[in-house]
């Protein structure tokens, strides 16, 4: 694009151009004139030079025929006189005499003796000045002429006429001969030559009145000249003088060039001035888009970040004002990003983050927009729906693309990722409300166990804010220590004497009263409360077995459920080592009752700790067993010492909808791997019979002790080994 930074350059160049060039003009015409002037005076004065010269040269013609009009046309001493003449006078190469107009006498004789006797009257070449001579009665002048006897020279022919009584008769012609050589060299035209100007000498025809050259320089006249008139007898000649062209015209040019030269220079530095700022502006420009994209893109993937994101959904919300098309907000959570983090390291981690960025984007058109919100969080801005279908769709690609195994180094892993939708505009108007919302929907689908998607629905929310001021509230019963245990008894079912209690956490809340687990427990362990919260717990829970062995001089065993969070803290050992310890408690009087997905996490690492507590003399016991993974095939391998039989089978076991082998083969495995079982929630007599049929040794349940309090514990003085099912 032309604009102003290309067209002033040009204008400089061509008003420096034109400046140079009046210059040049200038400065030429004023030479030019000097020159004129200059060349006029010479002019003049050559031509003067000439007239004087020729008058000078042809007076001797007039004092030839004098002398011949006194001597009556007789003259015998004409070689002496004529002689004289010369000698006197100068100038003339020879004088002669022509009575009746034939040439009779010439002086000097030698190298002319060849016009001797010529008729000038009958000549073709001198006939006419001859004649108009005598007509006119004056000098006449004839030439320039080649000369019979070689040059050429100019004559001067006067008309000699004689008185004869009261007439004048024609007696003929006193001439004198000047070379033209001879002529010129009287003049300043050789030197000037010399010095490089050029001149030419014309006569002017009589009868045509054209000019006849008869003399020049040897160089072409210049293309300007000037000439000067030189008044000859009977007509004119003509000077004209010019200086030498070359010089003064090369002089010229080079100066043009210079000038082109000089409005080149000065429009290439207008065009860099006028670049200077335009340049600063570029950099600036550059600065600020390389700015601009830091400020709204993520750099490890280079995908817009959350700032970008927003103006985005902004944007598409207004354009949905004129059309009927939905907008949808993908949120993606990696599910267990931090394992890996953990596990393989950041680098790690941040190529399988540019692995999934890569993957969510060729999952999408053109037009929706992936972003990185930080960490592990993506979301999708997809444009253009019709109907939360498409969403889902999409969705569902982006499933299938993160499903395949990412290759990092010489590893393999596979993501699962959870996933939040919502829809605009019917879910919000503003980029914040759907973000808020994308956000709770995502929630929700980690906390409905990871691994899948979900779209928000308006009641998230108010479970969200629920969940908010549980989390709220734990934290502060943590730290006002409102929470306590309750202990459940786990009896034998032959004798239904209490063998040992199970640990369970209540809370007491200051307004609500008391609070079962399942109200604060998922809050606690999504949040990491749970870790202290699990600590209190084995400190309590040590407190009362310490306690109630001082009180009744017997040991008892309790068992405490651990968390998962807790489990796989690095100083889990330590800390559990150092409590005991404090409360003086052996290790074989805590049970820790994990769950499956707990080992599963880290096989490894969970299997460590367990060997490192079970040498201290440490009990472990599989709680939930049946709802996980495990088959019965793996029991052998699992580092414990009872199974806890997972309520729901219990509860189902006698009422004929579920068949109770499932229970049944629980129970027979576990005898020949030498484990022992622990039933859940025997709340019937049924119940109770059937497993005790199945060969199940322990039981635990409504039917034989509700979770009671330590004061009720001790207030009924519970008998140990005494069968306890009149205290539930
Ligand atoms: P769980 O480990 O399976 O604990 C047994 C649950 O079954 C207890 O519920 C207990 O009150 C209940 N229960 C026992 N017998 C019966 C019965 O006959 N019928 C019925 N319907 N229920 C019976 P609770 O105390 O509400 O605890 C629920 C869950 O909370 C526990 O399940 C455990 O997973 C978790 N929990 C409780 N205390 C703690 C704790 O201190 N730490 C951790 N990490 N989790 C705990
Ligand atoms: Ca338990
Ligand atoms: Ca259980």
């Amino acid at each position: 694009m032309l604009n102003s930074r290309h067209y002033i350059p040009v204008a400089v160049f061509f008003l420096l151009l034109a400046m140079g060039v009046y210059f040049i003009c200038t400065s030429n015409d004023r030479a030019h004139q000097k020159q004129q002037i200059l060349l006029s005076h010479l002019v003049s004065a050559e031509a003067a030079s000439i007239e004087r010269r020729l008058s000078l040269s042809l007076s001797t013609t007039y004092i030839l025929a004098q002398e011949v009009r006194r001597s009556g046309g007789n003259m015998p001493n004409f070689d002496q006189y004529a002689k004289d003449i010369i000698h006197w006078m100068g100038g003339v190469s020879n004088l002669q005499l022509a009575p009746g107009g034939i040439i009779g006498q010439v002086f000097p004789l030698t190298g002319n003796e060849k016009i001797i006797g010529h008729n000038l009257l009958i000549d073709d070449k001198r006939r006419d000045e001859a004649l108009l001579a005598v007509k006119e009665r004056k000098l006449t002048l004839a030439g320039p002429i080649e000369l019979i006897q070689g040059g050429v020279a100019v004559i001067g022919r006067n008309p000699v006429f004689l008185n004869n009584d009261d007439s004048e008769q024609f007696w003929g012609f006193a001439s004198a001969l000047i070379f033209l050589d001879e002529l010129l060299k009287s003049t300043n035209l050789a030197a000037l030559e010399a010095k490089g100007y050029r001149f030419t000498l014309e006569k002017k025809e009589e009868k045509t009145g054209l000019w006849l050259q008869f003399a020049r320089s040897k160089h072409d006249l210049a293309h300007e000249s000037v000439e000067g008139i030189v008044t000859v007898p009977n007509g004119y000649w003509r000077i004209k003088l010019s200086p030498g062209e070359t010089a003064s015209s090369l002089w010229s040019l080079l100066l043009l060039a210079i000038a082109v030269l000089i409005a080149a220079l000065g429009a290439y530095l207008t065009f860099r001035i006028l670049l200077e700022p335009v340049k600063l502006r570029d950099l600036v420009k550059e600065k600020t888009k390389a700015l601009e994209y830091l400020a709204s893109h993520d750099v490890l993937t280079g995908l817009a970040n959350r700032r970008l994101l927003q103006e985005k959904i902004d944007e598409h919300l207004q354009l949905l004002n004129y059309t009927n098309e939905l907008l949808g907000l993908v949120y993606i959570d990696l599910d267990d990003f931090k394992r890996i983090n953990d596990t393989m390291g950041h680098d790690m981690g941040d190529l399988l983050l540019q692995e999934v960025a890569h993957r969510i984007k060729g999952c999408l058109r053109t037009t929706d927009i992936v972003s990185r919100l930080g960490g592990d969080e993506f979301a999708i801005l997809l444009t253009g729906l019709h109907s939360k279908n498409d969403a889902e769709m999409v969705t569902r690609k982006v499933i299938k693309a993160l499903s395949k195994a990412v290759k990092l180094r010489h590893r393999e892993v596979v993501v699962t990722a959870s996933i939040g939708i919502t829809m605009g505009p019917n879910d919000g108007l503003l980029a914040e409300k759907l973000l808020l919302n994308a956000d709770l929907a995502l929630y929700a689908s980690k906390n409905n166990g990871k691994n899948q998607h979900m779209f928000f629905e308006h009641q998230m929310k108010q479970k969200m804010v629920t969940m908010l001021d549980i989390e709220e509230g734990v934290r502060e019963g943590i730290k006002q220590d409102q929470f306590l245990l309750h202990f459940q008894p786990i009896v034998c079912m032959n004798s239904k004497k209490t063998l040992k209690f199970e640990a369970l956490l209540r809370w007491k809340h200051p307004t609500k009263g008391l609070i079962y687990p399942d109200a604060f427990i998922e809050v606690a362990e999504q949040t990491g409360l749970i870790v202290d919260m699990g600590w209190q717990v084995l400190e309590k829970a040590c407190k009362f077995v310490s306690h109630y062995t001082d009180l009744n001089q017997q040991a008892l065993s309790v068992a405490i459920n651990i968390s998962p969070r807790q489990f796989l803290e690095d100083d889990f050992v330590k800390r559990t080592r150092k409590t005991l310890a404090e409360n003086n408690v052996s290790p074989e009087h805590i049970i820790f009752e994990i769950t499956e997905s707990m080992l599963m996490k880290n096989v490894n690492h969970a299997l460590d700790i367990m060997d490192q507590l079970r040498k201290d003399g440490m009990i472990f016991s599989m709680d939930d067993f049946g709802t996980g993974y495990s088959s019965l095939a793996q029991l052998k391998q699992l580092p414990v010492s009872y199974i806890k039989i997972d309520r729901s089978f219990v509860m189902d076991i006698d009422s004929k909808k579920e068949e109770p082998q499932f229970v049944e083969a629980i129970i027979a495995m576990s005898q020949k791997l030498g484990l022992d079982v622990i039933a859940e929630g025997i709340e019937t007599q049924a119940q109770f019979e059937l497993l005790r049929g199945m060969g199940c040794k322990m039981g635990q349940g409504y039917l034989f002790s509700r979770p009671v309090t330590i004061e009720q514990l001790l207030q009924d003085s519970i008998q140990l080994k005494q069968p306890l099912a009149d205290n539930r």
